[in-house]
Order: structure tokens, then sequence, then C-alpha cells
């Protein structure tokens, strides 16, 4: 049975958060090697040491961190990078979340909410781009419940192109349910469910949300609870960066994944930072009240790769292109790329909308362009979607993922993936360019794997698709 919300409970201890960041300020260097020493382990980190090394200012110190983040990235994710878009379904909302353009009150934006038919005419344009994962994002609203969302979901895995291929991993972020509203979505197939507590502040949530079912923090604080209780054991959680003390927003990720791991034997599958990004008529997304410069982003991204060595890192369109390119080998594991924030936006011919759109995205490059730059550095962009579909999942993921699976699955799956989109989506150069790094990497495999992968290229050459090992 699910908890009324009065009688949840506020698990973010915020009194101990704030004694251990001050207890923790301007650690001594020793201390700070001591815990990358221990990092190095990939076992994660507890609060206490997560805070230490957030607040380790020394540039010497600094570098270090890095350099141990560089480590561990590389050890558990090699050079792979898994690429997403966003698909908005609707910007209809009745939630007055103070910093989002899609705020009931901004009553400058043109509300839409897309038809199947027209979300179809978008997963085509998706799928045209050579895109195989979706994130799907809803506003809040009483009319759209988890039935519709439900009916959504499935509409955008039956949009097949015979051209383009098919979206084969669906996750979404949406309004926390009730346990019955997760189970029809977990039903629907989705991979991820996706939700961001904003802050773990909790006078600074309620200070944020004064209207609509998103006000109460304790229902969202224990969204995971009930989405991994409805049997959806894959989460993305996330904190909406610029509302409060970031260092405090980390250690309550911390806290709140915990928490599930106690519960349920398994933390978030991902974690997320957006960063405030200006939004219409929503002027605390002009004037962040906690703003947190780049460098402190790059060691905050750089932390959590070390506390939490295999939960993935999702970035996103909203960091311009410079800051992205310096934050993959920190940590992040996850990219979208070519995304559009409104609903209709990827078969609009009109970019640039204002007037529709959630918030300005700081890299506006198209799929192929991030692409061609990722591919530069040495980066294998991956859509695989092997390990969902055959039910290596959650728990599950962790265990394997644990044992240096990722290394030999991960990376020839990645391999093929990105085969298929060189023959089928890339434009020249940057189908040049992938080629040559598809056949570097092979030649790095022990022999048996290197003859399996060629193989498998061969017949993806040969016209093949969806092939996985
Ligand atoms: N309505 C659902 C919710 O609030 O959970 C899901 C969709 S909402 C559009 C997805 C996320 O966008 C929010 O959780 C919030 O963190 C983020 N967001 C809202 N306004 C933003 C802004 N101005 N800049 C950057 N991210 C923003
Ligand atoms: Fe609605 Fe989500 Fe935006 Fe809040 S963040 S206004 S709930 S879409």
């Amino acid at each position: 049975m699910t908890l009324g919300s009065k009688e949840l409970k506020n698990f973010i201890d915020e009194q101990a958060i704030a004694q251990t960041i001050e207890a923790t300020n301007n650690p001594a260097p020793s201390k700070v090697r001591e815990i990358l020493a221990k990092s190095r382990e990939a076992k994660g980190l507890t609060i206490e040491e997560t805070s230490v090394l957030l607040q380790a200012d020394d540039p010497e110190l600094r570098a270090e961190l890095f350099s141990t983040a560089r480590e561990v990235k590389k050890a558990i994710y090699g050079n792979r990078l898994v690429l997403f878009a966003p698909l908005y379904i609707t910007n209809e909302c009745g939630n007055r979340c103070a910093y989002c353009g899609f705020n009931v009150e901004n009553k400058d934006l043109e509300r839409r909410t897309l038809t199947d038919e027209e979300i179809r005419r978008e997963v085509y344009a998706l799928e045209d781009m050579g895109h195989k994962r979706l994130l799907l994002v809803y506003g809040e609203h009483p009319r759209f419940g988890a039935d519709w969302m439900a009916d959504t979901i499935r509409v955008v895995y039956d949009t097949v192109s015979e051209k383009s291929g098919e979206i084969r991993r669906v996750n979404i972020n949406c309004a926390p349910q009730e346990v019955e509203g997760f189970r029809k979505l977990h039903e629907a197939g989705i991979g991820t469910y996706q939700c961001f507590q904003e802050t773990y502040h909790r006078a600074t949530y309620e200070s944020l949300h004064k209207g609509g079912r998103k006000k109460d923090f304790l229902w969202r604080l224990h969204a995971m609870h009930r989405a991994m209780e409805a049997g959806i054991d894959d989460v993305g959680m996330g904190a909406l960066f610029g509302l409060y003390d970031y260092r405090f927003e980390v250690l309550g990720l911390l806290a709140h994944a915990a928490e599930l791991e106690k519960h349920f034997g398994v933390g978030p599958h991902t974690l997320s930072f957006p960063r405030l990004e200006p939004a219409q008529n929503a002027e605390i997304a002009y004037h962040p009240p906690c703003p947190i410069p780049n460098e402190r982003f790059k060691q905050m991204v750089a932390v959590l790769r070390l506390a939490v060595p295999y939960t993935g890192l999702i970035l996103s369109t909203r960091e311009e292109p410079t800051l992205r390119r310096s934050l993959l080998d920190l940590g992040v594991s996850q990219l979208s790329a070519g995304s559009r924030t409104y609903p209709g936006a990827y078969s609009d011919p009109a970019y640039d909308r204002p007037e529709v759109q959630q918030f300005c995205v700081g890299d506006n490059r198209s799929l192929d362009e991030v692409i061609r730059e990722v591919v530069g550095q040495g980066w294998i962009p991956s859509w695989c979607t092997a390990c969902y579909r055959l039910g290596r999942t959650g728990e599950h993921f962790m265990e394997l993922a644990k044992k240096g699976f990722i290394q030999e699955f991960c990376k020839p799956n990645a391999l093929l993936t990105f085969k298929e989109y060189l023959q089928d989506y890339a434009t020249a150069p940057t189908r040049a360019a992938g080629d040559a790094l598809v056949e570097r990497e092979v030649e790095d495999f022990p022999e048996a794997r290197r003859d399996l992968i060629a193989s498998r290229l061969q017949r993806i050459a040969q016209g093949e698709r969806d092939l996985y090992i």
C-alpha cells in the first residue's frame, strides 16, 4: 500500500548534511589525497568523503581530482558515450515551478500537446537523424494521466520507419505517479523513469513550488520508491543546479541514492545535473540565486564520477559545446545531442521558438556535428540497448557492470550500433572519421573477440541491422 504524503518521511537529514559541509570545509591536502587513493578502487564514496572532494579548492589538488576521475571513467566505461534526444510531448502544465517556462502562470507560452499523428511525425524526424533512444518529456497536467502517457509511449515504439528503423528505448521524464500509474508506464515498456527533485532543501523547494501537485515535497521525494515498488528498476534522479547550494544538492542526491539502495538493493541507474537556463517569464532562471561557476561544475561532475562510479551521468544540451567537451572524460557517460525543447520541434522547420520552448539550449549543433566532434576526440558513440532488451537492468546490471562486463559487451555493442549509424545516417566526413575509429577499435580486442566483432560489422555493412552481443 502506498503511504499518503502526510505519513511519508523526509529522509534527507538537512542538519546532518549542513554539518558535514561545515566540518569538511577547506580540507587538508593529505585527507583529499587519501580519499582520491580510495576512489581509484571504484567502490564509491561516503557522503563525508564526497563533501571533502567537493571542497578541495587548491588548484593542484583539483588537478589530481580531475585525473583520478578520468582514470576511473576510463576504467569503467572505456571510451563509449551513449547518445539520446529528448522528445517533448506536451508543454501543458498545472504547476507553478518558478524557474520553468511551462509554468501555468506563463500566459505567453503557446500550449501544445502532440496528437498521435504529430508524435509519429516527430519520431520519424528523429529516426531520420539516427536516434534510437529517446527521452519523452511531459508537463504535469490533470488531463494527462498514466494511461494517456502509456499510450504515447506505445505510439513511439510502434512508429517504425521503413527507411530509418525504429526507436529501441524510450525513457521518460514526467511527474511522479501513484504506484498503479507507474505500473502502467512500466507495462508500456519504458527503460528509465527519470524525475529530478530540483532541490533537496525543503524550504527552498516549498518557496519555488507554490501551486499544483508538485508543491508537495515529500510526494516528489518518494517518487522513486513508488516507481520501484511498481517494478521499474531503472530510475534516473537529478537536481536542478542554481536553486540552492550545489554541495547540499550533491549530498542530497547521494542520501537519496543510499535510501533507495537500503530499501530496494539498488540505487539510481543515472544522475542528471541540469543547470538553470533562461526560460520565458521565469525571472529566477535568468538570475539563479546560487549559480555554480563552470570550474566548480566540472569539479562536481568529477566528484560524482568517483562517488557513484557505476551510475550513469547524463549531460544535456543545456550546456554549451566547450564545457560539454571538457566534461566527457571527467565522468559523463550519456549525452543528448541535436535536442529541441518544445512539442513538435523536430518536424518544425523554424528552430528558435521562445514562445513554445521550455528553456534555451546551449548547444544547438546537429547530432551529426556532435558525433563528428566526439569521434575526433576518440569517443565511440553508442545507441546500445542490449541490456535493457535482455533484461540486464537494475540490480542485475550493477552486478554485471562491476565484473568488467562493460568492456566485454558494451564496447562491442557500441561499435555495432555506431556502424549502423555510419551506414545509414552519417554525412560523408563523419562516416570517414567514424569508419577509421571503428577499424582502430576492433584491432584493440583480443583475437577471439576481434573476429566475432569483425564478422558482425561485416554483416551490418551488408545490410543486417540490430545485431548485439
Ligand atoms: N513536468 C515534469 C517535472 O517537472 O518533473 C517533467 C518535465 S520538466 C520539463 C523536466 C525538468 O526540466 C525539470 O525536472 C527541471 O529540472 C528542468 N527544468 C525546468 N526549468 C528549467 C530551466 N529553466 N532550466 C533548466 N532546466 C529546467
Ligand atoms: Fe511543469 Fe515540470 Fe515545468 Fe514544473 S518543471 S512547470 S512541473 S513542466
